[in-house]
């Protein structure tokens, strides 16, 4: 199942290039009273949701998808995970392009571990990146992302991914400079998130999807999620050891070579083997 989020907060099934408006089923969320419960509410209920979207779909109003206003797949999540240096291949590009370190060590992310984004950098592909630095260099990230389905405190590798609910394409946009990564990943608008969520039943395996990345049609990114140095278990794994995940968290696995800058005008086109494709336009803030 494609869920999209798109126009005035409607939620869509999304079949090939047409969207149905299946917002109907959300009636069948609980009636919440502050304070409201931690989490995204739909994803936290979406295996009960899953049949009543279905039944919604059969009498919904279809819209082209193109032409759509896009927002991020979750609405309301709790954190944003996100994995440091995952690939070899940018770990290796890092170590060697001053422009990416900036007079830092390159610290292996077993050393180091994982960082969070603030929620508040989260947008949907419609809305685009706005450039907050443009006297820096603003680089461009694709990432798998994982999204949190059920709670998860100290679980096995082994069962890591029963607690994935679905996938979708992140951009990871970076400010490079001496600043703290969680800092500079935070900006407004530095983590985009879509085009819309695919359920973990689609995809099976996360580690055999292709990535790529181009800029006004020019190839950066280019690599495949078996290349992952911590595998999408063991990442999931390894931060519920440290803290709770819970249902909506967005866990960004980390980007391959390639990365570099872009600037106002620029359009981003991401896809991933399986979730789709976004484009993504940049402007100045
Ligand atoms: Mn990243």
């Amino acid at each position: 199942m494609k869920l999209c989020r798109f126009n005035d907060n409607q939620i869509g099934l999304v079949e090939g290039d047409q969207v149905l408006d299946v917002s109907a089923a959300l009636e069948a969320l609980p009636a919440y009273k502050y304070p409201l419960p931690r989490g995204d509410q739909l994803i936290a209920n979406l295996d009960m949701l899953r049949p009543k979207i279905l039944e919604a779909a059969k009498s919904a109003n279809r819209f082209p998808l193109a032409g759509l206003t896009l927002h991020a797949p979750v609405a309301n999540p709790g954190k944003v995970v996100a994995a440091p240096v995952n690939y070899q291949a940018h770990y290796d590009e890092a170590e060697v392009d001053p422009g990416i370190r900036f007079g830092k060590e390159i610290v292996k992310i077993q050393t180091i571990g994982l960082f969070l984004k603030a929620t508040s950098s989260v947008r949907g592909p419609s809305y685009g990146v706005e450039i907050n630095h443009p006297d820096r260099r603003n680089d461009h990230e694709i990432e798998l992302v994982a999204i949190i389905g059920k709670p998860a405190r100290r679980v096995s590798v082994e069962n890591a991914l029963d607690h994935v609910a679905a996938y979708c394409i992140g951009l990871d946009m970076t400010v490079r400079g001496v600043e703290e990564r969680s800092m500079r990943k935070s900006i407004d608008t530095y983590t985009v998130m879509g085009p819309w969520l695919t359920t973990a039943d689609e995809i099976g395996d996360p580690h055999n999807l292709q990535l790529t990345l181009t800029v006004n049609g020019e190839p950066r990114q280019s690599n495949n999620t078996a290349n992952l140095l911590i595998k999408v278990r063991e990442l999931i794994s390894w931060a519920s050891n440290w803290y709770t995940l819970q249902p909506g968290d967005l866990f960004m696995t980390g980007t391959p070579d390639g990365v570099g800058p872009v600037v106002p005008g620029d359009t981003i086109d991401a896809r991933i083997d399986k979730l789709g494709s976004m484009q993504v336009k940049v402007r100045a803030a």
